[in-house]
């Protein structure tokens, strides 16, 4: 039987709706800030898409455009301008930066409370330690894509081990009783790893590595890679037309985990604002 196909576009339209919902509800519209630095192509369309996936939910989105040549001490008395405005709840930092500006260092400057990326070390830390903090997007998003899937005591296989899919990602499902493994570069049978998962996340980066065989029948599968190809197509990675016959589910590239991303944005920055001001 084909699997279950997790259409990610209708979960994350599901989940504005109600975000704009509880937004209309507050009687204040909760703060986003994206801070773009440089002219990065794609992230002139990521940061199109969060601004008006804000404001279509209600809250008041800006995006702060700074030029190519920003020093690293401009930018951080800018996120420091933001940290203290008490408008603002959540501060988003697009990356890439260019190469002049040391990134970690701008993310340890935006303050834990209104890190909507939940990239600070302090939300790391939270969530490594098991306690309640800000989440990063993508990963809190899949969680939403396995809602109806028994976790517990499930074995999952996280594919990717970096600071913002697949390290959140594993422990995320760990702190849903998931049996974790994390494989990464360095995994001696990447296949025989993958081929045990009940629940198989690929978040690698390169398009199409997880074939038919490395995947449990009946397994669920979600593909958070996007890879562009030589001839345009879009595809993640797993390789969708051979693994969704094998597998239980699967999310599809595009329609699957990407749409989920902006929605769970908007969620953190509700719950930033909440935990803020009520
Ligand atoms: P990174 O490049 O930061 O991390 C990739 C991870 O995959 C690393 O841990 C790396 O291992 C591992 N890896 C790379 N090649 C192999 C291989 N051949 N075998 C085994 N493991 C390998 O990528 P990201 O985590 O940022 O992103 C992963 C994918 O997800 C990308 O396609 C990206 O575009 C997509 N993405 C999608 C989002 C969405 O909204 N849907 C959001 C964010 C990312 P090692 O650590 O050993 O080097």
């Amino acid at each position: 039987m084909p699997a279950r196909i997790i259409d990610g576009r209708a979960v994350a339209a599901g989940l504005r709706a109600v975000l704009a919902a509880r937004v209309a509800g507050l009687g204040y519209a909760p703060g986003l800030v994206v801070v773009r630095v440089g002219e990065d192509p794609a992230s002139g369309v990521y940061v199109r898409n969060k601004d008006r996936a804000a404001k279509e939910a209600g809250f008041s989105s800006r995006t702060i455009h700074l030029p190519e040549t920003t020093t690293q001490a401009e930018l951080l008395a800018q996120i420091a301008a933001l940290n203290a405005d008490d408008a603002v709840d959540g501060i988003l930092v697009q990356l890439p930066l260019p190469g002049a500006i040391d990134a970690q260092a701008a993310i340890n400057a935006v303050a834990p409370a209104k890190d909507v990326d939940g990239f600070h070390p302090i939300n790391a830390g939270r969530l490594a330690s098991g306690q309640p903090g800000l989440v990063p997007c993508t990963p809190r998003g899949v969680m939403h894509l396995l809602a109806g899937t028994e976790l517990r005591g499930a074995r999952a296989v996280v594919l990717g081990r970096s600071q913002i899919v697949g390290r959140p990602m594993a422990q995320l499902l760990l702190g849903a009783d998931c049996t974790v493994t994390i494989a990464h570069s360095r995994t001696r049978d990447l296949a025989g790893e993958c081929a045990r998962a009940d629940i198989l996340v690929a978040a690698v980066g390169r398009p199409e590595m997880v074939r038919a065989d490395w995947v449990k029948p009946g397994a669920t599968v979600i593909d958070v890679g996007i890879n562009r190809l030589a001839d345009g197509r879009l595809v993640g990675d797993v390789a969708f037309d051979e693994v969704s016959a094998v597998a239980g589910a699967i999310t599809p590239v595009p329609g699957g985990v990407g749409p989920m991303t902006i929605a769970c944005l908007l969620e953190n920055t509700l719950d930033a604002a909440i935990a803020r001001r009520g």
